[in-house]
């Protein structure tokens, strides 16, 4: 469950993350048939878009989070969306219904957000209520303090200059074979599947 995603181009390209568990494995909140177009064929798409626009970008052999801070246009977008979703599919563990952080990171959820119940409503909420397209993060600023963000279509925090720990995809393809319009019960059914010990690990690195 803790494989670390290449984030350095090989021979100038990057590649596709393969997923450290088994498309079934988060079901029923997150379905083998989503898994299956959301990592094979959207996931396929962003990462074959990026390293068509590569080549002359004045970007290449950067690591992927350092094209998603410098580029423009259309990689930029791109990247954006191939960072996002492989920091997304790698945190994800089976499903557990009283599944909660511990240690350090729980108490910096406490300090920032009261408990970690009023951090999921916060989290949810913020998700629920972004307009169209985009991501809902924790985050750590540069003094360690945890923060939600909403960002809008492939926005990254580390744009923003904050370390992005966690994340939930409010783009439609990431739920709508399984919720249709239902994104609040798809974002509250996804705190079963998140695996502490990698946001743990992202917060402490
Ligand atoms: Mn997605």
């Amino acid at each position: 469950m803790k494989t670390l995603n290449k984030t350095i181009p090989v021979n100038g390209k990057f590649e596709l993350m393969k997923l450290p568990f088994a498309p079934t494995l988060l079901e029923p909140v997150i379905s083998a048939e989503t898994m299956k177009f959301h990592h094979g064929k959207h996931l396929q798409a962003y990462l074959d878009n990026v390293n068509a626009a590569l080549p002359g970008s004045g970007l290449e052999n950067l690591s992927l989070e350092e094209v998603v801070k410098k580029a423009t246009g259309g990689l930029r977008n791109n990247a954006g969306q191939l960072l996002n979703h492989n920091m997304y599919f790698a945190q994800f563990a089976p499903v557990q219904a009283d599944n909660v952080p511990t240690g350090v990171l729980l108490g910096a959820i406490e300090i920032a957000f009261g408990s970690f119940e009023n951090f999921k409503q916060e989290f949810t909420q913020a998700g629920v209520s972004l307009f169209g397209s985009g991501w809902v993060w924790l985050s750590a600023n540069a003094a360690g303090k945890l923060m939600i963000t909403q960002n809008t279509n492939a926005t990254n925090p580390l744009q923003n200059g904050l370390r992005p720990l966690l994340t939930m995809d409010v783009w439609e393809h990431a739920y709508y074979l399984d919720y249709q319009n239902r994104r609040a019960d798809h974002l509250s059914a996804m705190w079963q599947i998140i695996d502490w010990d990698i946001i743990a690990s992202r917060y402490s690195s």
